[in-house]
């Protein structure tokens, strides 16, 4: 299958999941994480219509931004971990920020933003598994963390989280629930969380049962530009 037509496979089982959870397709938004994989991809992919793109690394997502200059209307996510030495790479091109956890490396960001960029826009990363190997704040730290973030200038759009690997992944169903949640709980606090960032290429139909009523990102790789090497 050509990248356009899988592109196209994962947009109709999206619509799919959305109209059977009753929810409105319209506010779940693609984001075709392109990592590792070559410029060429990420073009086949965008004459196809595509145009929001995740990368995980901060050097890659710069080098790709200069190949694909000519494509104006591309908006870049950066959804890795970010070392604050790196910021420079991602705070100019980056249209959203997924994984911030702490307020120095969002504070580096800011530094480096251009003005002409607009503003900063993040999503806090939570981590509701508790696991340690991975990037996130426990549940009861975001909304701190949201506030200081807010106050430090940056504009703080919603939550992401990577729920612990799962056998079945019915089992993630639980972890997307309770961003939902948290998310509603920080709108109820006063704070402008409208935006979820939750769902790859094997659990994306479940993710788009959750948080309906705002808009929703789903991040989904392999199954439009292949396994990774
Ligand atoms: C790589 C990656 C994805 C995409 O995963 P697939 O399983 O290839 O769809 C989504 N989110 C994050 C944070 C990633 O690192």
């Amino acid at each position: 299958m050509s990248i356009a037509e899988r592109l196209a496979e994962v947009n109709r089982r999206l619509t799919q999941a959305a109209t059977e959870a009753g929810r409105d397709p319209s506010e779940v938004h693609l984001v075709a994480v392109s990592k590792t994989k070559p410029a060429s991809m990420i073009r086949e992919a965008y004459a196809a219509g595509q145009r929001d793109f995740g990368e995980n690394y901060a050097q890659e997502l710069r080098d790709k931004t200069r190949e694909l200059a000519d494509l104006p209307d591309i908006r870049w996510h950066f959804i890795g971990r970010l070392q604050a030495n790196k910021a420079k790479y991602v705070a100019p091109v980056a249209y959203r920020v997924h994984a911030i956890d702490d307020v120095e490396t969002a504070k580096s960001l800011l530094a480096k933003r251009d003005a002409t960029a607009g503003p900063l826009t993040v999503l806090v990363a939570v981590n509701l598994g508790g696991e340690a190997q991975k990037s996130g704040v426990p549940p009861d730290a975001v909304l701190p963390l949201a506030t200081a973030l807010q106050a430090a200038g940056v504009v703080v759009a919603g939550l992401m989280t990577l729920p612990p690997d799962v056998e079945d992944p019915e089992a993630v169903a639980p972890y997307f629930e309770a961003l939902a949640g948290l998310a509603e709980r920080g709108r109820e606090a006063g704070l402008p969380l409208r935006e979820l960032s939750m769902g790859m290429s094997h659990d994306a139909h479940i993710a788009v049962r959750y948080g309906a009523g705002y808009p929703l990102w789903v991040r989904v790789g392999t199954a439009i530009f292949g396994e990774r090497a």
